[in-house]
C-alpha cells in the first residue's frame, strides 16, 4: 500500500496537518492502492506564500534558464517513464502500452515543446513608440482532473514555469499519485524552492481556497463544467485571470460521400480511447439516415475488437473506468438512454462477463439516439457511443452544434474541402478532418460551456503572460 502524507511546499516535503485522507483505488480490482493525506487551508496558505516569495527571483530568471529546467523535467519523466505509466494505468485504467505513449509521452512532449518555445519566444516587441513586454502573470494555481492526469498537469505547469510564473498544483484527489512522481522529478531538477508547490486536497476545500486566495493571480482549471463555473464565480471576487478547460459532447459527422469503412472504425476509436474518459471524445456519431444501418453494422464490428481487461495485461485494448462512482454514473446513462427509446447494439450496463471485480463497463454502442435524449446532451465519460441519424447537411450541423458544449469534433467527406467547409461552421475548438491525427502542440480548448482559453503550444504559453506597453 502506498502512503503519501506530505505535500511539497517551498522546496521541502511538509507533513500535512489534520487527519483527512483519501483512498485511491486500483481501477482493475477496486482495491485500495494508496492512502493520501488531504491538505487544507494551512497547506494552501504556506504554498501560496512560498510561490509569492519565489516569484520575484523566478520571473527575473532569463527565459533560456527557465527553459533549461523544463528540459530537465522532461528528461526526468523519461527516466521514470515505465514506473509512471504503470502508476497511471493502475489509477486511471488505461492499458499500459497506451499509458506510456499518452499518459507519459504527452507530458514529456509538453515540457520539451515549452522549453523550445521559451528559448525562441519574443518576450519584447515594438508597436510604434511602444515597447511591448510580455511578463509572467504571477502566482498560478493549477487545478486538474484525473482522466489524463499528468498531461493536464503538464499543460499548465510547463508553460507557467517557462513564462516565469510560480505555481501551486492541486491535482485530482481521484488520481493524485502521478503528481507526487512529478513533484519528485521537479525536486531532483533543482528548481528553486517555492517555484513549484504541490498541495493535495478536495475541490471543495483546497480548490476553493486557491480560487479565492488574494495572493493567487491566476487559476488554470481543468475539470467538469459544474466545478469550473464555481471556480470562476469565486475567483471573480478578486478579478483573477481564470482559464477553464471543461467538458464536451463532441460530434463526429460522416457526410454521405465519405469512406464509411475508414470513418466508422476511426470514430469508434475516438470515442473509446481511455474507456471514453476523454473530454474531447467524439461521443456522438452522426450519419445520413439512409446509411444508418451500414454504420451500425460497422460500429458493432469495430466495438467487438475492444478486448476488455486488466490494463496491465498485454491483450487488453480497453481497461476499466477510474472508480466505482464513475461506473455507476455511466451505467445510469446507458439505462436512461434505453428508457428514452435508444436501441442497444452492443454492450450495455450489465457487469461484463468474466470481470467480477474492478470498474469495468462493456464497450457500448447505442443507436436511434435523438437530440433531446439525455445521452445526446450530457457528457457520459464512459465507453458509450451514440449513433444519430440526420436528414441533410443542415440538420447534421444543427445536431452537431446543438449542445451546451464545443470542445472537439470530426468531419469525414470524400472531399477534404467539403469537410473543411463543414468544420468552419462547427462551434467547437478543434475538429479532425477525415481522422486527422492529434497534434500535441495545436491549441486545445473550448467554445461555449467547454471553457475559455487555449492550452498547448504557443497559445498555451501565452495564457500565462501579461502584456505591458512602455511608451517611449
Ligand atoms: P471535477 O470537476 O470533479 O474535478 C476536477 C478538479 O477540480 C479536481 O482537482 C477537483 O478536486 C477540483 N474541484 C472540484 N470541485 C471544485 C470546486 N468547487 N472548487 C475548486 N476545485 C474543484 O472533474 P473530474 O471528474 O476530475 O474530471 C472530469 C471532467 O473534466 C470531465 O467533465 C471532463 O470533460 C473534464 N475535462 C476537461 C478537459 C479539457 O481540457 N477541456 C480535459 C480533461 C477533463
Amino acid at each position: 500500500m502506498i502512503a503519501k502524507d506530505h505535500n511539497f511546499i517551498n522546496g521541502k516535503w511538509l507533513k500535512v496537518a489534520g487527519s483527512n485522507f483519501t483512498e485511491v483505488t486500483e481501477s482493475a480490482t477496486g482495491e485500495v492502492m494508496a492512502r493520501v493525506a488531504m491538505g487544507g487551508a494551512r497547506e494552501v496558505d504556506l504554498a501560496v506564500s512560498a510561490a509569492r516569495t519565489a516569484f520575484e527571483g523566478w520571473s527575473a530568471t532569463p527565459a533560456k534558464d527557465r527553459s533549461e529546467f523544463a528540459r530537465r523535467i522532461q528528461a526526468g519523466l523519461g527516466e521514470k517513464m515505465a514506473e509512471v505509466a504503470e502508476l497511471i494505468a493502475r489509477e486511471v485504467g488505461m492499458p499500459l502500452q497506451l499509458s506510456r505513449i499518452i499518459q507519459v509521452g504527452l507530458p514529456m512532449n509538453t515540457f520539451g515543446e515549452m522549453a523550445r518555445l521559451g528559448e525562441e519566444f519574443a518576450f519584447e516587441t515594438r508597436e510604434g513608440n511602444a515597447m511591448i513586454l510580455r511578463e509572467p502573470v504571477g502566482v498560478v494555481a493549477a487545478i486538474t482532473p484525473w482522466n489524463y492526469p499528468l498531461h493536464q498537469i503538464a499543460a499548465k505547469i510547463a508553460p507557467a514555469l517557462v513564462a516565469g510564473c510560480t505555481v501551486v498544483l492541486k491535482p485530482s484527489e481521484v488520481a493524485p499519485l502521478n503528481a507526487f512522481a512529478l513533484a519528485e522529478i521537479i525536486e531532483a531538477s533543482g528548481l528553486p524552492a517555492g517555484v513549484f508547490n504541490l498541495v493535495t486536497g478536495t475541490g471543495a476545500l483546497v480548490g476553493e481556497a486557491l480560487a479565492q486566495h488574494p495572493d493567487v493571480d491566476m487559476i488554470s482549471f481543468t475539470g467538469s463544467t459544474r466545478a469550473g463555473k464555481r471556480v470562476a464565480e469565486i475567483a471573480s471576487a478578486s478579478v483573477k485571470r481564470v482559464t477553464l478547460e471543461l467538458g464536451g459532447k463532441s460530434a463526429c459527422v460522416i457526410l454521405e460521400d465519405a469512406d464509411f469503412e475508414r470513418a466508422v472504425p476511426d470514430a469508434v476509436s475516438k470515442c473509446f480511447l481511455n474507456s471514453g474518459q476523454t473530454c474531447s471524445a467524439l461521443t456522438r456519431l452522426l450519419v445520413p439516415a439512409e446509411r444508418l444501418q451500414d454504420a451500425e453494422r460497422m460500429a458493432v464490428a469495430a466495438a467487438e475488437t475492444y478486448a476488455l481487461g486488466d490494463p496491465l495485461e498485454r491483450g487488453s485494448r480497453m481497461g476499466p473506468l477510474v472508480s466505482e462512482i464513475q461506473r455507476q454514473r455511466v451505467r445510469g446513462y446507458i439505462d436512461s438512454a434505453l428508457s428514452q427509446g435508444a436501441t442497444l447494439l452492443i454492450g450495455g450496463s450489465d457487469q461484463p462477463p468474466g470481470l467480477d471485480s474492478g470498474h469495468f463497463v462493456s464497450p457500448t454502442i447505442l443507436s436511434d439516439v435523438t437530440p433531446e435524449m439525455t445521452v445526446a446532451q450530457e457528457e457520459i465519460f464512459g465507453p458509450v457511443l451514440c449513433l444519430m441519424a440526420y436528414a441533410d447537411e443542415k440538420e447534421a450541423l444543427d445536431i452537431a452544434n446543438g449542445t451546451i458544449y464545443g470542445l472537439a469534433g470530426g468531419v469525414w467527406s470524400g472531399s477534404k474541402e467539403r469537410a473543411i467547409n463543414f468544420a468552419r461552421k462547427m462551434r467547437t475548438g478543434q475538429v479532425e478532418i477525415n481522422g486527422g491525427a492529434f497534434n500535441p502542440n495545436a491549441p486545445f480548448g473550448g467554445y461555449k460551456q467547454s471553457g475559455n482559453g487555449r492550452e498547448l503550444g504557443h497559445f498555451g504559453l501565452e495564457e500565462f503572460l501579461e502584456t505591458k506597453a512602455l511608451l517611449t
